[in-house]
């Protein structure tokens, strides 16, 4: 594994002490300072192109922090033909050369982090530890990728007859869009592009519309480090742009993070244009369950519980949002974890003590608020946290809230934010309970708290989830150690910050020579 990133954001006690760690809370907190007049532009071969410009607002209380400007379609053309002729010239430079760009952008970000996590908390709405620890998993996802390359990419000479020499070679596909979303908008928006471009690819970058800034910045950061111009193209738009680029012959692969929807969408759009069949890598969402015996720890398990579900307002794709409690423990259970609940600190992100900041936009606020309301209508709310106090009056707030469920299949969709929904089940019902678990068709994480290791057993055997984390929370994967990732409508594979993941963008070659 590469050094780890020396940024931690390090062990926090309650009244906001920080542990330890070379870089303390304090520090980073200090360091934190948005960059004059940020702005996002398409960027096509070093150029920042003219075009609609809209203020991007802060989800926490809606001032203004920047510019962008957003593509169009022309943009979009002329983006794919400065990546398609950049590529070949990119494809063509060692390997060496490509991962010692990836090694030299993980430095600059490291040092970029008193920008970096301003503009993570101003545009993304996160909190302090959320920010520090996405910037570190951008770092050593950079370094991760540029030590696998030079591992998995090299030519393989592969053993055949007498008389014939067989090499496997491996090389760039040619333009590749990597498509992002809004919640990790450095580490997974960086993630995609390093990996597709130390595999000699060419790429453009759709990042989400919520979230330009961040990855204008990366964008810079990447070019300063070494990747050319020519290799790395920038078009900040809406999904209709991510459409166009889809739908462009000259495209070679796609990555993808984001919904089950979108990724749907992306698919079509792959198969019905003229042009080559290619690879899409889609890593999208999941109704994540955690399920509890009676034997679980109580206060371990509400600290799991109340990390997975609330912590980053519930916005990551691996969070819990289905609660499985044994009957027999089960009203302890709730009432402690709404007690923890309660202590929970909603407000502004850039104070360091908050635990929960805003939901990225009015819309998400306003669908989450809804799902609540109607949860309360129908008699199945078990604590909302503006009951106790009130949210700030400005900003996207949502109060986290636990909800009650009969059957965990009642849980249809992916509620993405700090909502809990809980259900009950009996000691001789396990089986039963995780084939309604298996009914949603998604499979990224899955949490289990038991001190009986057949029950862990017996849950991993019948449920193939990505992820699946035993006795602790179930968020924050760490790279090249728990490589990130499910399946069905959960996402394609390979998992980000594993071993197969560079290898999936390169082009596979085998020579076979005749001597
Ligand atoms: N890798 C992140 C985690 O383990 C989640 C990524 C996402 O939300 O897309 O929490």
């Amino acid at each position: 594994l590469p050094p780890p990133c020396d940024i931690h954001p390090g062990r926090r006690t309650a009244d906001g002490v920080e542990l330890g760690h070379a870089a303390s809370l304090a520090a980073l907190c200090a360091e934190a300072r948005l960059p004059d007049a940020a702005a996002a532009a398409p960027l096509v071969d070093g150029v920042a192109l003219p075009g609609h410009v809209r203020e991007v607002a802060s989800p926490i209380d809606g001032a203004t922090i920047g510019t962008v400007t957003e593509a169009d379609e022309a943009i979009v053309i002329a983006a794919m033909a400065a990546a398609e002729a950049g590529f070949p010239t990119w494809d063509a430079t060692p390997l060496e050369t490509r991962a010692a760009a990836l090694l030299a952008a993980a430095d600059l970000i490291e040092q970029d982090r008193g920008p970096l996590i301003a503009l993570l908390q101003a545009e993304g709405g996160k909190t302090l530890d959320d920010a520090v620890a996405e910037i570190r998993e951008a770092v050593d996802l950079c370094r991760y990728y540029a030590l696998e390359a030079r591992r998995t990419l090299k030519p393989e000479a592969l053993p055949g007859p007498t008389g014939e020499r067989n090499v496997l070679t491996r090389r760039g596909r040619g333009v590749v869009a990597c498509i992002s979303p809004w919640n990790f908008p450095l580490a997974i928006f960086t993630g995609q592009i390093v990996a597709a471009l130390v595999a000699g690819n060419a790429v453009v970058a759709k990042p989400a519309e919520q979230t330009p800034l961040v990855a204008a910045r990366a964008v810079r950061l990447l070019h300063a480090a070494g990747i050319p111009d020519t290799a790395l193209h920038l078009l900040p738009g809406d999904g209709e742009i991510g459409a166009l680029v889809v739908r462009d012959p000259r495209l070679a692969g796609v990555a993808f993070t984001g919904s089950t929807g979108a990724a749907r969408s992306i698919a079509q759009d792959l198969a019905a244009r003229d042009g080559p069949i290619v690879p899409m890598v889609a890593e999208t969402g999941g109704i994540n369950a955690m399920i509890a015996d009676a034997t679980a720890l109580p206060e371990q398990l509400t600290d799991d519980v109340i990390a997975s579900a609330f912590r980053s307002a519930g916005q990551r794709c691996s969070a819990l949002r289905l609660l499985c409690v044994q009957e027999d423990v089960a009203d302890d259970v709730i009432a402690m974890l709404i007690g923890a609940a309660q202590e929970l600190a909603i407000g502004d992100p850039r104070d360091v003590a908050t635990h929960v900041g805003p939901v990225i936009d009015a819309a998400a606020r306003d669908r989450l608020l809804g799902w609540i309301a109607r949860a309360e209508a129908q008699g199945r709310l078990l604590w909302r946290a503006d009951r106790d106090r009130p949210l700030p009056d400005r900003g996207h707030f949502v109060p986290p809230a636990v909800i009650a469920l009969d059957r965990a299949s009642d849980l249809r969709e992916e509620v993405f934010g700090p909502v809990l929904h809980v259900v009950r089940w009996r000691a001789d019902a396990l089986d039963a309970l995780l084939d309604d678990i298996a009914r949603n068709g998604t499979r990224l994480t899955l949490g289990i708290h038991s001190r009986i290791g057949a029950v862990a057993d017996q849950v991993v055997a019948r449920l193939s989830h990505g992820n699946v984390y035993v006795n602790r929370n179930m968020i924050g994967a760490v790279v090249g150690t728990q490589p990130f990732g499910g399946s069905g409508l959960s996402g394609t594979g390979p998992k980000a910050g594993g071993p197969d993941y560079v290898r999936r963008f390169a082009l596979e070659q085998t020579v076979t020579v005749n001597t």
